[in-house]
């Protein structure tokens, strides 16, 4: 028999053991190990036992058989990863910079197995006549545990052995008793936790418009024609997106194939899922952070023996494995949670292409306001483009009014709000209508514009938004580039440059104060700690129990409330100006996503957007819906700075805990790049401080580098990488993001 080798990856993320181990595979486990398996390795000079994965199994050994060590065993309790995770972890690792142990962590959101949850009931085996008798006959005996059971069995025959143990406070040896004298049974079944906990709902199965059934032909045409290809679906909320997923997830699931479904976490909510379930029943899962980790393995289980078809989650629902995956659906797929934030910073949406071509699959986007990136692959031909129209449910789009804040100011009203937000305020409460105010939490730390002409302070290099420092400064967190700030307006000559400031808490007191009578409920990080926070608060305003909802970002995800007629997006400046480039697609697309929550339900709606910059691009097509028209002028931006996604954009984040050697590491790398041998043309940003330059006690400085080719990238990384790897570095970290979305 030839011995065989495997190639291991050790559990250890540190970049110097970032590489495959190679081990002998012993001959009693020839047959068990493959690649994928976690196993046991003595590691090290003291042949310390640690777990690795097999990425590779080989004939031959390149490294000194003699010193070849063998494997100790198959790493108890573990889950094996599948080879198509293992190929993404590879690509994960490859395109975004990370171990190879993180990567392949990162494929695998289930790794332990955890153990079953028994469920047990006990069954009666006598009649109800016989049960009446042993009941009385125990009652006059005194026997009052007896008793209660004998009664309880005779009424339900079929009772839980808990529900018997804690509710009905019987021992356990009480019910032995019965079951040695063959009164009954104890029945054992092994149950799944099921995260979804109801009973199916009712479908209602709609006839498909022209555009849908368009759209769900012509794709599986291509599948007919053999042909795999990306689909982007551009949709206004309304206009069938969802019933176009689920026919298209129904056709592959008739061919035998599984699906997957990414959504936002925060659009993971009960209406959302209820759909699926109410047409595929109990093939449908979930999966999201905040199951358990035995949730999660059933889950897993459930995948494994073929009893799920669709899994439904955010970004981790990728690594599903199913056997024969036939389509992922990314769902409003610009949603910046796409992207991981912890290393490696993944994108779901190249991530789920990759896996695609893997699996021979097709994948779907949709998005009311498609990501730049997306739209852009689609006009260049590389995905294919459909658009759905119309609003399915017979309403029309709300009515947009933008609020120029300087008029306001000029007019003599100080306050938060303008007088038509004021007034339509007031009209909803009298007629009890809702109300949604939402405000961007974004500009952490503080653009500064004019009040007067709404001139915005912007860095002459980057033309992204200056920020004002507590040393009295304007900065550029791309550049560096600083400037002492001052009142006077360059553009109008006012001295009324100021920065800004405004919070939800901040909103809340002053609707109480200008109407005291209203009630409100509000929502942001603070106030929704927990999931059950974020649920019952939505769930009371849909219930109609308040009148107003102030909140950020997270009231404007894919939530319908029918009682909503009036949204105001109180100071939309805050979007318009966060400083980074994508600062006027991320407004574009809140603008649109929280006017689309107005006027879902009967009455029509209406949408106030206050602003210091009504002339803005982003403010003035959101008012106009015009998707197509905001692309040409953000596009146009992008090509002109070489931004994504025309050109590529490295983020390096160098953190440590004593700002001087921050400084001077960051220096080091910048000088690095520039005497790098062989490179094509980049253009570096930076060193600058970081947007949040301080963050508990660490300092954070960053560097950016653009180049049109990705991969001039990734040898950038990889030569910066291998240089510091000389200096273990032991209080200062480098981190990499691949065209960042968040900053860092
Ligand atoms: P989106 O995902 O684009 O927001 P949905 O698929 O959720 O759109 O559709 C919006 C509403 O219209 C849903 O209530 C859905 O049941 C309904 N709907 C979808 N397709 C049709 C159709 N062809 N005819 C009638 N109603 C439809
Ligand atoms: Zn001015
Ligand atoms: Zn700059």
């Amino acid at each position: 028999m030839i011995d065989l080798y495997a190639e291991v990856i050790v559990d250890i993320s540190h970049e110097k053991l970032d590489r495959p181990f190679t081990y002998k595979i012993p001959e009693n486990l020839i047959d068990e190990i493959e690649e994928g398996t976690m196993v046991e390795i003595p590691f090290g000079q003291g042949n310390k036992l640690i777990n690795g994965y097999v990425i590779r199994i080989k004939e031959n050994n390149d490294y000194c058989p003699e010193k070849t060590k063998e494997i100790a065993g198959i790493a108890k309790g573990s889950v094996k990863a599948d080879a198509n995770l293992i190929k993404l972890a590879t690509f994960i690792r490859k395109t975004y910079g990370s171990t190879q142990i993180n990567a392949l962590k990162t494929v695998m959101p289930v790794k332990k197995s955890v153990k079953r949850e028994v469920k047990k009931r006990v069954v009666a085996l006598l009649d109800e006549e016989k049960l009446e008798y042993l009941a009385d006959l125990a009652g006059s005996k005194h026997k009052n545990a007896q008793e209660r059971l004998l009664r309880e069995l005779k009424k339900y025959s079929d009772i839980s052995y808990s529900f018997i143990t804690n509710k009905m406070n019987v021992s356990s040896q009480t019910i032995s008793a019965l079951v040695k004298n063959d009164v009954c049974r104890i029945e054992e079944e092994t149950v799944y936790r099921n995260p979804i906990k109801i009973e199916k709902p009712s479908d209602t199965v709609v006839e498909l418009s022209e555009e849908q059934k368009r759209i769900i032909d012509d794709v599986n045409e291509d599948l007919r024609k053999g042909e795999r290809n990306t689909y982007l679906i551009h949709g206004i909320t309304g206009s069938g997106k969802t019933e176009v997923y689920m026919r298209l997830i129904e056709d592959r699931i008739k061919e035998g194939k599984q699906a997957i479904l990414l959504i936002p976490e925060i659009a993971l909510t009960y209406q959302n899922l209820m759909r699926f379930y109410a047409r595929f029943g109990d093939t449908v899962s979930v999966i999201h952070s905040k199951m358990t980790a035995g949730e999660r393995y059933d889950q897993y289980l459930r995948v494994k023996e073929g009893s799920v078809n669709i899994m439904i989650g955010p970004r981790s629902a990728l690594f599903t494995p199913f056997e024969n995956l036939g389509i992922v659906v990314i769902d409003e797929e610009h949603e910046s949670s796409y992207k991981a934030d912890n290393m490696p910073k993944y994108h779901a949406r190249e991530v789920a292409k990759k896996l695609c071509e893997l699996t021979d699959s097709i994948l779907v986007l949709g998005s009311a306001t498609p990501s730049l990136e997306s739209f852009y692959r689609a006009k260049c031909g590389e995905y294919k483009l459909y658009r759905l129209n119309d609003r399915l449910t017979g309403n029309t789009l709300p009515k947009v009014y933008v609020e120029d804040m300087r008029q306001e100011l000029k007019d003599g009203n100080k306050s938060v709000f303008s007088r038509r937000l004021h007034n339509l305020i007031e009209d909803r409460l009298n007629r009890h209508e809702q109300i949604m105010l939402f405000l961007n939490r974004r500009g952490v730390s503080g653009f500064v514009s004019c009040r007067e002409c709404g001139e915005v302070v912007k860095c002459p290099h980057c033309d992204v938004s200056l920020s004002l420092h507590k040393d009295g400064n304007l900065k550029c967190h791309y550049c560096g580039y600083e400037t002492p700030f001052s009142k006077i307006c360059s553009k109008c000559g006012s001295d009324k440059v100021r920065g800004f400031k405004a919070g939800t808490q901040m909103i809340e007191d002053f609707v109480r104060k200008e109407f005291p009578y209203a009630l409100i409920l509000r929502m942001d990080a603070d106030s929704t700690k927990k999931q059950e926070d974020y649920e019952s608060i939505l769930s009371r305003f849909s219930n109609r129990e308040a009148d107003i909802l102030i909140g950020t970002q997270m009231i404007v995800k894919g939530h319908d409330f029918k009682g909503v007629t009036l949204v105001g997006i109180v100071a939309a400046d805050m979007a318009l100006n966060a400083e980074d480039y994508r600062a006027g697609e991320r407004a574009f697309q809140q603008l649109v996503q929280a006017s689309g929550r107005a006027g879902r339900g009967e009455n029509p709606g209406e949408v106030v957007i206050q602003t210091y910059q009504p002339d803005h691009y982003a403010v003035e097509f959101a008012k106009t819906q015009d998707y197509d028209a905001f692309y040409e002028d953000e596009i146009t931006f992008r090509r002109q700075m070489m931004y994504p996604p025309i050109g590529n954009l490295l983020g390096i984040q160098i953190t440590g805990d004593e700002e001087k050697r921050v400084v001077k590491l960051s220096k080091v790398i910048s000088d690095m790049i520039d005497k790098m041998p062989i490179r094509s043309e980049i253009g570096k940003i930076g060193p600058a401080s970081a947007a949040l330059s301080k963050k508990c006690d660490i300092y954070r400085r960053v560097i950016y580098i653009k180049s049109l080719d990705y991969d001039n990238l990734i040898s950038i990384k990889d030569f910066i990488e291998k240089e510091i790897e000389k200096f273990n570095l032991e209080r200062e970290t480098v981190m990499f993001d691949f065209n960042p979305m968040n900053g860092f």
